[in-house]
């Protein structure tokens, strides 16, 4: 889509580039506050807002957007999957999530993309200053949000991953499947949410990839395995810590929510679409400020 926008100079008038966010419900997505405030700090000029697309009607709302012009597009709940199925094009990240959260729309193919795993590694590696290289690794949870930090968490060289799940074998087939797509990424260790402490005492890096937290329940894996160098991360966020996170404190454990994930993974879509790299610190603190 390209939008003519008149200015207040006479005579001048800006072809924008046009970006959504589409999900069911949309309203409550940051994602164009977000972009707005990248847009401004790289001197970009986008319009990027919100899209509803009815629950059977997603594959239809894109190729209207396409149609009148759109650039691009964040997809969230509950499309991920629908959107990896209608890419014509997947990057490695996006074939070894099995969804997809970032379209792009260029010579008539539909390219697919995943940010979120780039964005969870970010906001760890760089934003908390914790390294996950050489590190012992335990990612909680096998649902979609698990799937999609698989490869950038693999590629981050930890020590080891181990994967633990309420339901065994739903963190048995995604490892199956994440082995087949890609043998040389090295072994992740399946096990139950009881039998993690039995692999190691301790865990440098715990990750709360379940959705445990919207019910405030907590995975119920031992205490022990967290200690005072561990870094527990919870990719749910929000005004308060969670009760995770709260649990991992009590153990005497560093603690982090998932903002810093979901503004990261907003920065690698922009930059996927525009080549430039937007500054995150502010939109962090404004949208911390905002929760
Ligand atoms: P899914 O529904 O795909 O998966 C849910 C996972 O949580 C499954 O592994 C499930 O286990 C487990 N689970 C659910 N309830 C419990 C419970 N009470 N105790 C223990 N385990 C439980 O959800 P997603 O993977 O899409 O999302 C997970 C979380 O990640 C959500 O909180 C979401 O908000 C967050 N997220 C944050 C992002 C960010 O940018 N910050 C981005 C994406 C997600 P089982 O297999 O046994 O059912």
């Amino acid at each position: 889509m390209s939008v003519l926008i008149s200015t207040p100079m006479a005579d001048s008038v800006l072809e924008t580039d046009c970006y959504v966010v589409i999900g069911n419900p949309i309203g409550h997505s940051k994602s164009p506050d977000i972009h707005a405030r990248f847009a401004a700090d790289t001197a970009q000029n986008i319009d990027y807002r919100h899209l509803l697309a009815p629950l059977n009607g997603f594959a239809e709302a894109v190729q209207e957007f396409i149609q009148q012009g759109g650039k691009g597009a964040n997809v969230t709940v509950p499309f991920k999957l629908e959107a990896y199925a209608l890419a014509t094009t997947l990057t490695p990240r996006a074939e070894a999530a099995g969804a997809v959260n970032t379209l792009s729309f260029a010579n008539g193919q539909i390219h697919g993309d995943n940010t979120d795993g780039i964005g969870l590694v970010t906001d760890i590696v760089r934003n908390a200053g914790f390294e996950i290289a050489g590190k012992r690794v335990l990612l909680l949870g096998a649902g979609g949000a698990a799937r999609g930090v698989l490869l950038p968490l693999m590629q981050a060289n930890p020590a080891q991953l181990v994967l633990a799940n309420r339901t065994v074998t739903n963190a048995q087939a995604l490892v199956q499947q994440f082995s087949q797509k890609f043998p040389n990424e090295g072994e992740i260790v399946v096990s139950s949410f009881t039998d993690v402490a039995s692999i190691n005492d301790q865990f440098d890096l715990i990750i709360n990839a379940t959705s445990a937290s919207l019910q405030a329940d907590v995975p119920t894996v031992a205490a022990s395995i967290f200690g005072p160098q561990t870094l527990a991360y919870d990719m749910m966020y929000g005004k308060q810590p969670t009760v995770f996170m709260q649990f991992a404190s009590a153990q005497g454990a560093m603690v982090r929510d998932g903002l810093g994930m979901l503004v990261e993974q907003a920065a690698e879509a922009f930059f996927v679409w525009r080549g430039v790299r937007p500054q995150t610190d502010a939109t962090f603190s404004a949208l911390r400020a905002q929760l």
